[in-house]
């Protein structure tokens, strides 16, 4: 027989904390949560593991606000049709000279965004609003009594923090507190999620000649594609051919989003597992410096470019799911679906990182919404979820997941925790038309 194992202990105090609303995650939904809520009127703290928000856009140096505008066929001039929160956001950047003008990404336009100036911008409007923000705090437990959840538990380095709340939203992207409440969810397609990218800015690029040689689109022609090809025969190691290279608001800079990286017997590596995350970072940095010796040798306006760094993470498109009320599914996606309580909207394609390439379904000169129903689990109480982990199928996160609708997200689930917060709403007595009417007031033009 085994030895019993021994307890874990942590002899410093736990110290207690009250708010009206506790959100996990400082991605663009918890940052726009946070401030609509803390706007409302709500005492708010934001809790994030990093010293710095963004998330996927700033920690995955995901680096371009996608999902702002219409795709369309030929030629046609950026046209924006998502509004709100982020519209706030933006003016900030720009403010700040931290975001490029509409770039060309295949039928529609993106945004890239310079991430310390995205950090800056956050931190900005959060204290502007009077939100409690703590940062180097990583949620480890929920509190819940029965089906409640009634705050959670916070490693920081002065000891365990304990936070109460009587509302708490699940911005962590992974759908952390939701697992952590014992709630359903769902991991990509039967388990295989879409492959991380590890993002790195390459400095010293001739951008004007760079850009000259391959036309305005960010997604590279086939030209790059086939001398990825020629390059892999030369003993090069570039697993994904079709790459975006993005000019940033910075001189001499481009974003690159090329990798795709797998386990090293080819299978999809999911973040989720501890052993895989690991093996990300290791082989992503690895691909990073193939993929820049590749463009120094081969693309033009890149010869004299060096790796200026890497993403401190690599990035995660997909890991957990809630299951909401509602669930966004890949058919109401194509069929560009609207409805009474949809809080957002998304003319963003279904762009699935799976395999050798990546898959892009356009929605042409369309757009469909996402209902609140998302949001809410479909059990328990006291629980909210805002951003990509999102009830919906494993295509139909593939388009949701971008950072326009993010921000909407949370736009969104901002009012919604306060209608909890302040007036005593359950979850169950949330009304997604409710919300949309409080989004067109603040800008949002859902209708
Ligand atoms: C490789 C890649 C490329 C992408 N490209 C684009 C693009 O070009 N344009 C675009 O618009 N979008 C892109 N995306 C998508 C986009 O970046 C993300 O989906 C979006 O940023 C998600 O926002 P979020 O707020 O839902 O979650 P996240 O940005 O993931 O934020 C979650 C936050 O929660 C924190 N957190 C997690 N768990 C805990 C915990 N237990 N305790 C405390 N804090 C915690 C994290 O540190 C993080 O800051 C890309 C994503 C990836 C991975």
């Amino acid at each position: 027989m085994s030895a019993p194992l021994p307890h874990p202990s942590d002899a410093r105090p736990v110290t207690l904390l009250h708010t009206d609303v506790l959100i996990v995650g400082g991605g663009a939904a918890g940052v726009a949560t946070a401030i609509t809520a803390a706007r409302r009127g709500c005492a708010v703290t934001l809790v994030e593991k990093y010293g710095f928000c963004g998330g996927g856009a700033v920690a995955g140096l995901s680096g371009t606000l996608c999902g702002l505008y219409e795709a369309a066929e030929g030629d046609a001039p950026p046209r924006q049709l998502v509004h709100g929160f982020v519209d706030e956001f933006v003016a900030a950047l720009e403010r700040r000279q931290g975001l490029t003008e509409p770039l060309r990404y295949g039928k529609t336009y993106t945004r890239v965004h310079d991430p310390l100036v995205w950090r800056e911008v956050a931190d900005a409007l959060l204290r502007e609003a009077g939100v409690r923000i703590l940062y180097h705090a990583l949620v480890t437990e929920v509190i819940r009594e029965g089906e409640r959840t009634l705050g959670a538990q916070v490693y920081t380095k002065q000891g365990k923090l304990r936070i109460l709340a009587p509302v708490t939203v699940d911005a962590s992207g992974d759908a952390d507190l939701i697992a952590m409440a014992g709630l359903p969810d769902t991991i990509g397609d039967h388990g295989r999620v879409q492959n991380p990218t590890m993002i790195f800015k390459l400095s010293g690029v001739d951008v004007a000649r760079f850009s000259r040689t391959y036309g305005a689109d960010t997604i590279m022609p086939p030209a790059v594609s086939a001398m990825i090809a020629e390059a892999n025969g030369q003993g090069y190691r570039l697993p994904r051919s079709k790459i975006w290279l993005f000019p940033t608001p910075r001189p001499d800079e481009l974003l690159c989003n090329c990798t795709r990286v797998t386990g090293a017997d080819g299978r999809e590596l999911n973040p989720l597992n501890y052993q895989d995350f690991t093996e990300a970072e290791l082989e992503g940095r690895l691909q990073v410096r193939e993929y820049a010796r590749f463009f120094k040798a081969y693309i033009a306006g890149c010869e004299a470019s060096w790796v200026n760094d890497t993403a401190p993470q690599v990035g995660v498109r997909q890991t957990r799911q809630l299951v909401g009320r509602d669930t966004l599914s890949n058919a109401a996606i194509l069929a560009g679906r609207k409805s009474a309580d949809g809080i957002a909207r998304s003319p963003w394609p279904i762009e699935l990182h799976s395999g050798e390439r990546p898959k892009v379904e356009w929605l042409l000169n369309d757009f469909y919404e996402i209902p609140l129903g998302c949001f809410i689990p479909r059990q328990g109480e006291g629980l909210l979820a805002a951003g990509r982990c999102l009830s919906a199928e494993h295509e139909a996160v593939a388009s949701a997941r971008v950072t326009a609708q993010c921000f909407s997200y949370g736009h969104a689930l901002g009012h919604a925790a306060a209608l909890m917060a302040r007036e005593g709403l359950d979850a169950g007595d949330l009304q997604g038309s409710a919300i949309r009417a409080l989004l067109n007031r603040d800008g949002a033009r859902l209708d």
